[in-house]
């Protein structure tokens, strides 16, 4: 028997911001609930081969894939919702669409004809959908589609979208469509003639939608349902509304509480399972009931912006439930640390430097780690994290002044961080870095070793510079000790303070691996030492 391959889009009108990320995460939550084989995919409508080369003050944070992938931070979100990892089969951009066009062309395989956005671009866009299905075993892909409908650059998808529809049997292929009812703040009403106009863009794209979901600040009241089913001609079932809710986690719980699952299910004619929500129920309660509390600096570069650190928050969220607390994040930019020192890191519990790229901010960075190390205060380094605590332990422990990493001064005397000749070599941006999941092997005796409670591990990874080994030595003799290496022994991994508290700096990204269920060892281990403290 051909296995069953149902595609379910997902499309968002109005303004953008609305959470369709969210809303197909949840989606993915809900039909994995209920026993269904099921992969997500997101479409960023971009010229951008990937989210590698964009700053975070356009999209948020990069996430990064086991397999190597920078992605939007959608990626996330799905990763978490369905406690799944994705990969390369999970995210297209058009900038990869055209790409394989294009080299297509360049070697003949379309010899002798014209080549186009119909049909050529659109079956490569299909053939990338049914590639997700493939990669991942899947009897299910969500697919969202990023923009806004009307967009330009969305319109080669919605064409795709509606040639399947076509194709493919009814009961294969489900439109969702997220718009928005907004409130009126002269007369407290909400409206529903935005959603009518972009349903109606939709349809001029040639596709009805199956679902509307209403993104509304209040409780949508029967009446407009009633009217948003009639103007869209959708059954008023398939109106669902999506209401503001404190967190992102009780989006599936709320759509549950709706039926969305069911219907959709039925809608996609697929048999199913009762739903198992429970432990992603209590999960939710202990996230808002949690009694304890704890406050955490990030101190970063670009924290006016918080969605650049949105795995890093996420991680925290994760871990803090399982505790039992409440995590309040400080934001603290790096560059009132400069001007400020101790007064920016002022009552807090624990301090957190994320990774980060360029030179902006650093000196407030080395200055926050050292800070951390002299207080005794727990400190987690990640990635250029790890990298300023090397520097500033260079500095202030081995009395080497002049210390620093050859990304923010190429002729240091001191480069305690460094590129790999391998990397020396790397003339483009894209793609270069050292990205996706590598094994480590961790010491035993650490406090990373008992954290894991595993001799090996795999963690992610997106930077370009290094640990210079020749440095390792007098690091050791000092008591910052390698925690964690590669398996060839080249490439420090972790490093970690003995004679502190809790001063944990990895080289990788364990953020981009912590779930919901399944919160990330290294943060449960520095958010216990940031409450005990
Ligand atoms: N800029 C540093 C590097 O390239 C750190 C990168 C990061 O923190 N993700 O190595």
């Amino acid at each position: 028997m051909k296995p069953l391959a149902k595609y379910v889009f997902v499309t968002g009108g109005v303004v953008s911001g609305l959470g369709k990320g969210v809303l197909t995460a949840s989606l993915g939550c809900l039909l994995r609930a209920r026993g269904v084989a099921v992969t997500l995919q997101k479409i960023d409508p971009y010229l951008n081969v990937d989210a590698g080369t964009i700053n975070p003050y356009e999209h948020g944070e990069v996430f990064v894939t086991n397999d190597g992938l920078e992605t939007d931070l959608d990626i996330g979100h799905y990763e978490r919702f369905l406690d799944q990892d994705l990969g390369h089969a999970n995210y297209l951009t058009t900038g990869q669409v055209y790409w394989s066009v294009i080299q297509r062309e360049r070697r003949g395989d379309y010899l002798g004809r014209t080549v186009q956005v119909i049909p050529h671009v659109t079956e490569e866009i299909k053939a990338r959908m049914r590639r997700a299905l493939e990669a991942t075993g899947s009897e299910v892909v969500v697919v969202e589609v990023g923009g806004t409908v009307g967009d330009i650059e969305g319109l080669p998808y919605l064409e795709a979208i509606r040639q399947m529809r076509d194709e493919l049997p009814r009961e294969d292929v489900a439109v969702v469509h997220l718009a928005y009812v907004p409130i009126l703040s002269t007369t407290g009403e909400l409206k529903t003639k935005p959603t009518q106009h972009s349903v109606k863009e939709l349809r001029a794209a040639g596709i009805q939608p199956d679902f509307i979901v209403a993104r509304c600040p209040v409780p949508l009241p029967e009446n407009l349902r009633r009217k948003i089913a009639l103007f869209c001609d959708v059954p008023v079932e398939h109106v669902i509304e999506d209401r503001d809710l404190p967190s992102i986690y009780e989006v599936p719980l709320f759509l549950a509480d709706e039926g969305f699952d069911l219907k959709l299910l039925r809608r996609l004619d697929l048999s199913h399972k009762d739903s198992d929500l429970r432990a992603w129920h209590d999960f939710v309660r202990r996230l808002k009931n949690s009694e304890g509390h704890v406050r955490i600096a990030v101190v970063g570069k670009y924290v006016e912006l918080h969605d650049a650190y949105l795995s890093i928050v996420e991680a925290l969220r994760h871990a803090g439930a399982a505790l039992g607390m409440q995590v309040e994040i400080q934001w603290v930019p790096a560059e009132r640390v400069e001007k400020e020192g101790e007064k920016a890191l002022a009552g807090v519990q624990g301090i957190l430097v994320p990774g980060g790229f360029g030179e902006r901010g650093i000196e407030g960075k080395v200055w926050a780690a050292d800070y951390a190390r002299r207080q005794k205060i727990p400190f987690f380094g990640i990635c250029l994290g790890m990298q300023v605590a090397a520097i500033a332990f260079a500095r202030h422990v081995l009395g080497r002044k002049n210390a620093n990493s050859t990304e923010f001064d190429a002729h240091t005397r001191d480069p305690v961080i460094d590129l790999l000749p391998e990397q020396k070599k790397i003339q483009e941006k894209g793609g270069t870095m050292r990205l996706g999941a590598y094994p480590a092997e961790l010491t035993p005796g650490t406090r990373v070793h008992a954290a894991y409670g595993l001799p090996r591990i795999a963690e992610r990874h997106r930077h370009r510079y290094e640990f210079n080994l020749d440095y390792l030595e007098d690091f050791v003799r000092a008591g910052f000790i390698p925690a964690a290496f590669s398996p060839d022994g080249r490439l420090v991994e972790a490093l970690e303070l003995r004679e502190h508290p809790w001063y944990v700096a990895v080289q990788f990204h364990p953020e981009f691996q912590s779930r919901p269920l399944r919160p990330h060892p290294l943060f449960l281990s520095f958010l216990r030492a940031c409450s005990s403290s």
